[in-house]
């Protein structure tokens, strides 16, 4: 576990295993429209001092993504940008051709992070290949995947050149899966999490709410909060200037160990998304 202390300001960082620095923060941009909607979103967030987008070809957003980090202002190198390889486009030669892609329509000439989106079986080992090859070429800073378990991780490991540096999975008190996540400190992963609100669901948890009560915080500050405790890097989405704020607004109050340990019993293993194990897209 990442060690609290550590956790500062909303430009604050977990280091990788190759040094590079991630903002523990960044906003997500899953199901926000390619108009206005997510060029404000992003320029705003970026203005108000995050420093970590999250976005993926399959989001269909990737030039509004670009043109919100264009229109805020701020240097690039001061930006973590993500982005992911769809399934459709995964192999070697197709997820380098979908990478270009993808920096194209985000107006950009790097990116930070890299991910595999989902461990498309007979697929995943050859798209590793195309990542270490784009990573030698230092056209991203760091890889990784999204939505592996222990076994797709091992299997990747066992023949790879280099370890992936980041497993972006779902997570929230009812999907904890402490036992991914620490195989994932063993092996120097940094373990990020996706729909830390459960799309929403969080808020409807009581437990949730009495904690926040307790702390006179929100529930999504009190959820962010337990990912950054844990170690865990937090991408929520919004599209709301007055919730992006809000959202940051954890640097303020600490979690106790006994509250932590509270949320991670609450695992149910109830997904709000797919079973990495047994999705068909
Ligand atoms: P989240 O758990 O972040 O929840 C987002 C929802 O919560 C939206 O409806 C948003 O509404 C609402 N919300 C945000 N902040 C608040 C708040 N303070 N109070 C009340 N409601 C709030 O869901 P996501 O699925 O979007 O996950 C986060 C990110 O993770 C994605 O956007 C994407 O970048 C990534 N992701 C990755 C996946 C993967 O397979 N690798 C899969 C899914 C997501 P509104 O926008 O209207 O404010």
């Amino acid at each position: 576990m990442k060690n609290k202390s550590n956790i500062t300001d909303i430009k604050g960082t977990f280091r990788l295993r190759n040094g590079v620095q991630m903002p523990y923060l960044g906003l997500g941009t899953y199901q926000s429209d390619n108009d206005q909607e997510v060029v404000d979103a992003v320029k705003g967030a970026l203005q108000l001092g995050y420093r970590h987008i999250d976005t993926a070809s399959i989001y269909k957003n990737e030039e509004g993504v670009g043109k919100g980090i264009k229109e805020s202002g701020i240097n690039r190198e001061e930006i973590f940008v993500v982005s992911k390889v769809w399934n459709a486009d995964q192999g070697y030669e197709t997820t380098l051709k979908a990478f270009e892609e993808s920096l194209d329509r985000l107006g950009l000439e790097y990116l930070d992070l890299y991910l595999i989106h989902w461990p498309v079986a007979d697929k995943y080992k050859d798209t590793w290949r195309a990542l270490e090859h784009l990573y030698k070429q230092k056209k991203i800073r760091a890889i990784g995947v999204s939505n592996f378990l222990k076994h797709h991780l091992e299997d990747v490991i066992e023949d790879c050149q280099i370890v992936p540096m980041v497993n972006q999975m779902e997570f929230h008190p009812h999907l904890v899966q402490q036992e991914l996540i620490d195989f994932c400190n063993q092996n120097s992963i940094q373990y990020e999490s996706w729909s830390p609100f459960m799309q929403g669901k969080v808020f409807e948890l009581d437990i949730c709410n009495g904690l926040a009560k307790k702390y006179r915080k929100s529930v999504a500050q009190i959820i962010l909060r337990w990912n950054l405790q844990k170690g865990i890097v937090a991408i929520p989405k919004s599209v709301h200037i007055d919730r992006i704020k809000s959202n940051a607004a954890i640097f303020d109050f600490e979690l106790s160990q006994e509250d932590i340990v509270f949320l991670d019993r609450l695992e149910t293993g109830e997904r709000t998304g797919p079973d990495p194990d047994n999705f068909s897209f």
